[in-house]
């Protein structure tokens, strides 16, 4: 019987490719209709039929207080009665900032001492690449095999995310000579990185890396590789760029780079990348680094960005509000919260039978269906994929909302409750039944 989201996604359909704004949301490696949400409050969304789901997918992790946190809600409304857009400077741009800085430190390593909003993660990394370039005077990059960072021409190149799950090369689109100055080599592969440098040397002008790989499912860095990745960048005389816009203030008050640190393996990117949490759920992103590298972008250096809706200061006041509320408490109850659903997903399968594995990069995790957790996008792609459709609308038909894609992460939220938890643990068995099948 057809329900509203069918007859919104068929209307949609006659109106927008695919009928969905990004492609993944379109359902089209678990099948069916995509939920229409019409609204979200802490841990749970309720799509336009009424049906509420315990979330999983926290808006593809902004989410990281839960879904409109009153407080954040609030600066966005006080800010939003000042003006919607100057396209001027503004106080909180100078406030977020500090903020960035200030927080993105472990000890006396300090990586950001600029920061510049952007609107989205993609333009974020977009322009820490033409930075990069300008910084260097080089024109190669090299990426790793299933990391995603956004949808520029350069970064489509065997990514993760909805090329991934679309099982996608690439774009169409992408002009043949800029695809060829992307580099891919495969992840957590010390050889191939060091091999890629010796084939190039002198022309590359950065390696762009996930902080921990969570776009082709969630696949942690080798202990010391990112730090092999900087170690050899910066011998070669290329840039390390760091992209935290998953991971970034989500999986640690300053980031993947700092729980590394925190845990002695210590680095320092030149460009770090951020968005997603950052924003607390409006469009804003932000690329931070070293003073001299950073100021290198106009107006003080010849490497050109801008935007007319860079710092917006909605976004700006939903940032602050979401970092200022992103305490140490909040992370320890999101990893808590994260242990507890990939252990109850972990127990599930197993006793359900199903070949599986639940890789983990700090709290975030998803399921593999796999004997091993992969180590590569090779690795990734050679699992049990078609198990996850039916583990999926099982989950759905239970009230939990999944990310609609094997190789999406599962987000937490510090709204998740013990009942919010506990409807999740309830659902895993029928679905690790679905799957088994
Ligand atoms: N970089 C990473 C690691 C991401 O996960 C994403 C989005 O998922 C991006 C960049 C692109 O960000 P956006 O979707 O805001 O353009």
């Amino acid at each position: 019987m057809n329900d509203r989201n069918d007859d919104l996604f068929a209307a949609a359909r006659t109106v927008t490719p695919g009928g969905v704004n990004s492609p993944v949301r379109a359902y089209g490696s678990v099948g069916g209709t995509p939920r229409f949400l019409a609204s979200a409050k802490g841990a749970t969304v309720t799509d336009a039929a009424g049906n509420e789901y315990v979330d999983l997918v926290a808006s593809w992790g902004p989410a990281l207080l839960g879904h409109a946190h009153p407080d954040v809600v609030a600066a966005v409304q006080e800010a939003a009665t000042r003006g919607l857009s100057f396209g001027a400077p503004t106080e909180g741009e100078v406030q977020l900032a500090r903020l960035i800085t200030e927080r993105v430190r472990v000890g006396d390593l300090a990586p950001i001492e600029r920061v510049r909003l952007v609107s989205t993660g993609t333009e974020a990394t977009m322009t820490a690449i033409r930075l990069a370039r300008g910084a260097t005077g080089r024109d190669l990059l090299v990426k790793f095999a299933g990391h995603y960072h956004g949808h520029s021409d350069g970064l489509l190149a065997e990514a993760g995310s909805g090329v991934a799950t679309l099982a996608l090369p690439g774009s169409a689109g992408v002009p043949a000579p800029i695809a060829a100055q992307t580099l891919v080599i495969g992840y957590n592969d010390r050889a191939a990185l060091e091999a890629v440098f010796a084939e190039h040397a002198g022309r590359i002008a950065a390696v762009i890396v996930e902080a921990a790989a969570a776009n082709m499912g969630v696949v942690e860095p080798d202990p010391g590789f990112n730090r092999f990745i900087a170690d050899t960048a910066h011998a070669n005389g290329a840039l390390m760029i760091l992209d935290e816009v998953l991971t970034g203030f989500r999986v640690h008050h300053a980031g993947f780079w700092a729980l590394q640190a925190s845990l002695g393996e210590e680095y320092l990117p030149d460009i770090i990348t951020f968005g997603k949490v950052v924003g607390g759920g409006m469009p804003l992103a932000a690329i931070g680094g070293r003073a001299d590298v950073m100021d290198l972008l106009a107006p003080t250096g010849p490497v050109y960005q801008a935007g007319t809706l860079s710092g917006n200061p909605l976004s700006v006041a939903a940032g602050l509000a979401t970092l200022r509320l992103a305490t140490p408490a909040v992370y320890a109850r999101v990893d808590a919260a994260a242990a507890r659903v990939a252990d109850a997903l972990d127990a599930a399968l197993t006793d359900a039978g199903v070949v599986h594995a639940v890789p983990r990069a700090g709290n975030l995790f998803g399921v593999v269906f796999a004997e091993k957790a992969p180590h590569t996008y090779a690795e990734a792609q050679a699992q049990e994929a078609f198990r996850y459709a039916p583990f999926f609308h099982a989950m759905r038909e239970q009230g939990v909302a999944l990310p609609p894609s094997v190789f999406e992460a599962w987000f937490l939220t510090a709204a998740h409750d013990d009942e919010a938890l506990t409807r999740i643990e309830r659902a895993l068995p029928a679905a690790a039944a679905a799957a088994a099948s």
